[in-house]
């Protein structure tokens, strides 16, 4: 597209002064908005990407963007809070002209720094413009207690300032932080609680009157800014975390949450996990995908785990990551073609698991590895009671317990242990259940009687070893653990 270069040429174009010189970005966002919902009211059109949140959280972020409102996500870690801020660039204009030069990318009909004034002034129409895309428009900043007002906003140079005399603002050297450099577009804080409350003080007053002190000094600049925020819901209601006429410019609140359903978890993690990578044929067969992702659904419900910082979505992401990758490297290593992810690979992909989970007191003391372990059992027995509640495995536990045993190292080839999988009695008629046939792929069948002993494993009817030896059941040792209630899976209410 050919962009109209000088200001003479913009007032001729589709941008004029007319349309353009008061219409802020918030304006910006609600009518290209509206547009959206005119051409598809469909939840996922409007903010694309976003899963899970169709009726709770995108119909709240429609009113508030159609109100014109600053708004403030409140949730847990990991709950797409980021995501959503990044996918609001989508509700802006493709590209939107600036005076050229303007560290602050002034509106070529209405500048409000120095230099851009006095520009407009003595050029007029020959006044050089430049553009923005929608991209350059978005400015994250991550709040720590250690960010300063000249981060934020700016910094001048104070004797520069007292040499001003009383028109100082005119004379100011204003060395701009990150929200002037903002100016028309949108600025996100995350973590807003984390703001130090001198800071927040000025992020209100900037919002409030475009006015701002700065080293003592009155400055002012009339920012064109939508500001987003995220907060942890429990630093953003703790008392004297946020000071209170800044809460009180914060239009809309706005809960976000954890997949209500697990299908919803999977759709999520599929699309943000690396998955394709290529190389070899891959498959994540159905029940590693609800394994992986009950993993992150017992978490959230496990005591040991701390509720307040929750249980985030990339847990499963990162898990399905590690589960896939090492199931590659069984694959390159065996020099097979096909990449077929087993049970096994969930505990190999451990290291994704434990630094995702804050654990409570109890959690400490059994250590991450340990209770990584137990959800993954918990996680494997709810998914094998989804497709195995009533059906009669009593036949393979009978052949463990007749002294049968097999070594399932996570790293063997299918084609080598296959063989030996058939040998144990009634399993093969059960992969049917699994979508898996006798003609299938070594892989496939390797992989789905693996899950099968695995659940069996989980709810303790056969044992097995740390060397991955299946074997005879023994009597439970700890009646205690969580998998012994053999409690059917039961999917969490969101909670909006
Ligand atoms: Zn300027």
């Amino acid at each position: 597209m050919n962009l109209p270069r000088t200001l003479g040429a913009l007032r001729a174009s589709a941008f004029p002064e007319q349309r353009l010189r008061n219409r802020r970005v918030k304006d910006e966002l609600r009518e290209n908005l509206i547009a959206r919902l005119h051409a598809n009211g469909r939840p996922e059109r409007i903010l694309p990407g976003i899963i899970g949140y169709d009726d709770t959280v995108v119909p709240q972020l429609v009113n508030a963007i159609l109100s014109r409102h600053n708004f403030i996500l409140l949730g847990l870690r990991g709950q797409a809070k980021s995501r959503i801020l990044r996918a609001l660039t989508e509700l802006l204009d493709e590209s939107t002209p600036f005076v050229a030069g303007c560290e602050i990318h002034d509106n070529p009909y209405a500048p409000i720094c120095r230099r851009c004034t006095a520009l407009v002034e003595r050029e007029g129409d020959a006044a050089a413009i430049d553009y923005l895309s929608r991209e350059e428009r978005y400015v994250e900043k991550l709040a720590t207690p250690d960010v300063t007002i000249a981060d934020l906003i700016g910094d001048i140079d104070p004797i520069k300032a007292a040499r001003g005399g009383h028109d100082l603002a005119s004379e100011y050297t204003i060395h701009y932080g990150l929200l002037p450099r903002a100016n028309r577009g949108i600025f996100a804080i995350n973590e807003l609680p984390d703001l130090a409350g001198k800071i927040q003080v000025g992020l209100f007053n900037i919002m409030q009157e475009g006015d701002v002190q700065i080293k003592g000094y009155p400055v002012r600049l009339p920012l064109d800014v939508a500001l987003v925020f995220t907060a942890n819901p429990e630093d953003y209601t703790a008392r004297g975390k946020i000071v209170t006429p800044l809460k009180d410019r914060i239009g809309s609140e706005v809960r976000t949450h954890y997949p209500g359903s697990l299908q919803e978890g999977i759709s999520i993690t599929s699309q943000e996990a690396w998955q394709q990578r290529g190389d070899r044929a891959l498959v994540v067969p159905q029940y590693v995908r609800e394994i992986v992702e009950a993993i992150a659904f017992a978490a959230r419900e496990d005591k040991r785990v701390d509720k307040r910082s929750g249980v985030s979505q990339r847990l499963p992401i990162t898990c399905m990551e590690n589960v896939i990758s090492n199931a590659e490297q069984r694959a390159i290593r065996n020099r097979e073609e096909l990449v077929v992810a087993r049970v096994g690979d969930i505990y190999a992909a451990m290291p994704a698991i434990t630094g995702k989970l804050e654990l409570e007191y109890e959690g400490e003391v059994r250590g991450a590895d340990n209770v990584a372990r137990e959800l993954i059992r918990v996680a494997i027995a709810r998914t094998y009671d989804s497709y195995f509640t009533g059906a009669n495995m009593q036949q393979v536990v009978q052949w463990f317990d007749l002294g049968g045993e097999i070594k399932l190292a996570s790293g063997a080839a299918a084609a080598e242990i296959v063989s030996a999988i058939k040998e144990i009695q009634g399993l093969g008629d059960k992969l049917g259940t699994l979508g898996v046939k006798s003609k299938d792929a070594p892989e496939l069948q390797v992989a789905a009687s693996e899950f099968i002993l695995e659940g069996l494993h989980a709810h303790k009817r056969i044992g097995r070893s740390e060397e991955r030896v299946f074997t005879a059941g023994e009597k439970p040792r700890r009646p205690e653990s969580p998998v012994d209630r053999e409690e059917p899976y039961r999917g969490r209410r969101s909670f909006n």
